[in-house]
């Protein structure tokens, strides 16, 4: 869907053609002359911000251009509920793989070694699609929707698919790395951890 239609809370935007003063953007923080941008109240948006300012209008996220960040706890509340959820999933799984192999597959003693690396491969697998799908179409994990955080490029536009799976990867990182990457957000003006700071990635609250 453009932008380029009656959109809700467009209304307050009027062109300025007359004043050329330069004004800061109040999402990217650049200066434009006045000409080259657009008034919405007492904030200037520049061109190039302006679908994304718009959808955060219609999505009811702060627009005053200062994001709230969403800090250590939160998140790692957060990633308890996707574990207990994929961990659910997970048993389901497995339940369903046990019968597949109890009745499909003829007793062998490399049976059991078998399933384990089918189940091992399948529970990997889960965890990836789990976090990239979700990432990708809603910008937050279940656990990130309770706990209201999305994942979103510093400009508060959504990731794409490739991203959330590439900061699916520096995750594993940050926790190989004995979570220093995740206690890095404890010391972030931006509350950054180390997977955010390889994907360009921030985690805001609603
Ligand atoms: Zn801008």
């Amino acid at each position: 869907m453009g932008f380029e239609g009656k959109t809700p809370g467009s209304e307050g935007f009027t062109e300025a053609t007359s004043d050329l003063s330069a004004e800061k953007c109040s999402l990217c923080g650049n200066t434009f002359s006045r000409n080259m941008m657009l008034q919405f109240g007492e904030k200037w948006i520049c061109a190039q911000c302006k679908p994304n300012y718009l959808q955060m209008l219609q999505q009811g996220i702060s627009t005053s251009g200062q994001m709230r960040y969403g800090g250590f706890w939160i998140r790692g509340g957060a990633r308890i509920i996707d574990a207990i959820i994929l961990q659910v999933i997970n048993y389901i799984v497995t339940f369903a793989l046990a019968l597949v192999f109890a009745f499909k597959t003829p007793s062998r003693p490399d049976e059991f070694g078998i399933f384990f690396i089918i189940q091992m491969c399948v529970a990997l697998s889960l965890g990836i699609f789990y976090e990239v799908w979700f990432l990708g179409k809603y910008r937050a994990t279940p656990g990130k929707m309770i706990c209201g955080l999305s994942v979103v490029r510093p400009d508060g536009s959504g990731i794409s698919y490739m991203r959330a799976f590439g900061r699916h990867l520096a995750t594993t990182l940050s926790a190989l790395i004995l979570c220093i990457g995740y206690i890095m957000a404890g010391f972030d003006s931006e509350k950054r951890t180390l997977h955010d700071r390889i994907c360009d990635t921030r985690v805001i609250r609603k």
